[in-house]
C-alpha cells in the first residue's frame, strides 16, 4: 500500500540525489535545483541551499523525508501566483505549507517547490463577527489576539500552533459537538489556484472552488488569507473529568449527555492506568461567567456515577484553550516532539459501529500504541452540522465519531521496527473501521492508494476530479497527500 518512495524515505534511507521535476529523471540536488533558475523577482525569498532546505523534509510524523528543491517564503500573495505560474510552465511541483504538523507527508513535495506560509500571518481586522487574517497565521496568534477583544472563533482544535490554512485544509475538529468544524466557519477565502490566478471566494462567489478549498488538502489552490467567524469569548470554563473502564457505560452516559445538550464540550480522553489498562476520561466542559459558576449537580446528574465522583477545574478561557499548547510546548523542552516518530491512526466512525469499534480496539492496544507523550481521543460530533461537501465522514447517522490513537514513540530518532509496526497497525485500524461506516481523518498516517481514496470520496469522487481538473489542470499542487499524484 506504501509507495517505493514512502518505504524509501519512511525507513530513513538518505535519499542523496533528487528527482529533475523537468526530465523527470533522477538527477544530483545541485541538477535539480537548476530547476529554478530564472525565477520571477520575488518580495520575499527563495531558498536552495541545503540547510535552509531539510526543516522542509520532515513533519511531525518525523516518517516520510522527501526533500524540496527549493521553499519559497513568500513577501506577498503575487509571490505565490508568480511562481506557482513558473513552477506550471515547468511542470514543477508545489506543496503549501503551514506548520508542518499533518505526521505522513501531506506538507512535502520531493524534489519541488515548498510554500512556506509562515511568512504570511498579519491579522487585518477582528470583530465581534468576524477575523480578517493571513492564511500563514496561527489560529494561537489569532486567539491571543482576539481573546483580549473579548472574541474568539467558534470552534478550536485542542492544539492551536496550527496554521489557519492548515485547519482549513483538513477539517479543525473540536472538542465543543454542535458547532461543526473549523471549515464550517468560514465566510470568504483568498486563494491563489493551481494556473496561479489569485481568487476571492465564499457561498456565493467562485462557490465551487470555496467547497472545494475547504478540506481540500492543497488540492485545488493555495489559501492565502480568510474572513472567519468570530463570537463572544466565553469567561471561564469549568472541565470535569469522569473516568470508566467498562465500553458500554462509557457509552451510555456520553450519549445521555450529548442528547441532553447541557455541557459546552463533551469529548473523551484515554489514559492507561497502573496496570497498563486504558481508563476512558470523559471530559465535560461548561463556560460560565465567575457569578453563575455551573451547577455540578444538575450537569452530572442521573449517570452511572454520582455528580460527586467526578474531578473538576475552573480555568480563564484562555487558560483552557491554552491547555494543549502547553503539554506541547514541555514535549518540545524535553526533547520529545520535533523528530519522534508520531505515527498517528484517524478515523471517523458513525454512531452504529463507534461502540463495537471500541470494545474491540481499546482492550486490544499496549502502551506501547499511545507512548509516553501520545494521546488517545474520541470527539462526537453533530453530523448536520458538518456541512462541507468534500469533508469525508459517514452519512445517515446523527453522530459521528473522531477517533485519534496519537502514537508517539518513546524516544526520538528513527525506530524502522516500531514505525513499520504502527504504520501496519493504522492500514488494519483503518479497514476495520471503513468496513464499520468508517473514513479516514487524513492527517495522519494510514497509508492510502488510489482505489482507498476513490473509495474514500465515494460518490463525490467524479466531481473531485473535475475540480482538479479545473483550478490544477497540471496537478502539481500538495502531491504529498498522494491524491491525483
Ligand atoms: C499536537 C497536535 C494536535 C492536533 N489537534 C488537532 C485537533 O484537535 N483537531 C484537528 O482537527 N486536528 C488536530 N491536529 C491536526 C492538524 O489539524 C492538522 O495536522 C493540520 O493540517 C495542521 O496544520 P499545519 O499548519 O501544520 O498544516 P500542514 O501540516 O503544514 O499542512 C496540512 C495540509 O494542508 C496543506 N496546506 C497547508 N497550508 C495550506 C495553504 N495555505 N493552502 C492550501 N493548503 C495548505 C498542506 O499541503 C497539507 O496537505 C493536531 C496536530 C497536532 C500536531
Amino acid at each position: 500500500m506504501v509507495t517505493r518512495r514512502r518505504v524509501l524515505a519512511g525507513l530513513g534511507a538518505a535519499l542523496v540525489f533528487g528527482f529533475d521535476p523537468v526530465a523527470r529523471t533522477w538527477v544530483s540536488s545541485a541538477e535539480a535545483a537548476s530547476a529554478f533558475d530564472r525565477v520571477p523577482s520575488l518580495d520575499g525569498v527563495l531558498l536552495t541551499d541545503p540547510a535552509s532546505l531539510a526543516p522542509y523534509a520532515t513533519d511531525v510524523g518525523s516518517a516520510v523525508h522527501e526533500a524540496p528543491v527549493a521553499v519559497l517564503k513568500p513577501g506577498s500573495v503575487e509571490d505565490i501566483a508568480r511562481m506557482m505560474r513558473f513552477c506550471r510552465r515547468r511542470g514543477i511541483l508545489v506543496g503549501p505549507r503551514g506548520q508542518g504538523h499533518t505526521t505522513f507527508g501531506q506538507s512535502q513535495v520531493l524534489a519541488g517547490l515548498v510554500v512556506d506560509m509562515g511568512s504570511l500571518k498579519k491579522i487585518h481586522s477582528i470583530s465581534a463577527t468576524r477575523a480578517d487574517i493571513d492564511a500563514g497565521a496561527t489560529w494561537r496568534m489569532l486567539v491571543d489576539a482576539a481573546v483580549p477583544l473579548g472574541f474568539t472563533p467558534p470552534v478550536l482544535t485542542g492544539y492551536t500552533k496550527l496554521s489557519i490554512a492548515g485547519t482549513l485544509s483538513m477539517a479543525g475538529v473540536p472538542s465543543t459537538n454542535r458547532s461543526g468544524c473549523q471549515i464550517d466557519h468560514v465566510q470568504e477565502l483568498e486563494i491563489v489556484t493551481g494556473e496561479g490566478e489569485i481568487k476571492r471566494c465564499s457561498a456565493y462567489v467562485n462557490s465551487d472552488l470555496f467547497e472545494a478549498a475547504l478540506g481540500g488538502m492543497g488540492q485545488f489552490g493555495i489559501i492565502t488569507r480568510a474572513i472567519v467567524d468570530m463570537v463572544r469569548a466565553p469567561t471561564n470554563v469549568r472541565n470535569y473529568v469522569l473516568n470508566y473502564t467498562d465500553n458500554a457505560t462509557f457509552f451510555k452516559d456520553m450519549r445521555e449527555l450529548l442528547k441532553r445538550n447541557e455541557a459546552d464540550e463533551v469529548s473523551t480522553l484515554f489514559t492507561p492506568d497502573a496496570t497498563g489498562r486504558l481508563v476512558y476520561g470523559l471530559n465535560v466542559a461548561k463556560y460560565f461567567e465567575p457569578a453563575t459558576p455551573p451547577n455540578t449537580a444538575h450537569l452530572l446528574r442521573g449517570l452511572s456515577q454520582p455528580p460527586s465522583a467526578a474531578t473538576f477545574s475552573d480555568d480563564s478561557f484562555k487558560n483552557y484553550v491554552d491547555r494543549v499548547d502547553t503539554i506541547i510546548e514541555f514535549f518540545e523542552s524535553i526533547g520529545l516532539f520535533e523528530g519522534t516518530l508520531h505515527p498517528w491512526c484517524d478515523v471517523w466512525l458513525p454512531d452504529e459501529t463507534v461502540e463495537g469499534y471500541l470494545a474491540d480496539v481499546v482492550p486490544s492496544l499496549t502502551p506501547e500504541d499511545v507512548g509516553p507523550t501520545g494521546f488517545m481521543l474520541l470527539f462526537p460530533q453533530k453530523r448536520s452540522k458538518l456541512r462541507r461537501r468534500f469533508m469525508t465522514v459517514p452519512d445517515g447517522t446523527e453522530w459521528v465519531y473522531l477517533f485519534d490513537i496519537l502514537t508517539a514513540a518513546a524516544a526520538p530518532g528513527p525506530n524502522p521496527a516500531f514505525q513499520a509496526k504502527m504504520l501496519a497497525r493504522n492500514r488494519r485500524l483503518f479497514e476495520k473501521a471503513r468496513r464499520a461506516g468508517g473514513t479516514r481523518y487524513p492527517i495522519g498516517s494510514v497509508a492510502f492508494d488510489k482505489h482507498d481514496w476513490k473509495q474514500q470520496y465515494g460518490a463525490n469522487w467524479p466531481e473531485l476530479k473535475q475540480l482538479k481538473q479545473r483550478f490544477d489542470p497540471d496537478r502539481i499542487l500538495a502531491p504529498g497527500v498522494g491524491i491525483f499524484t
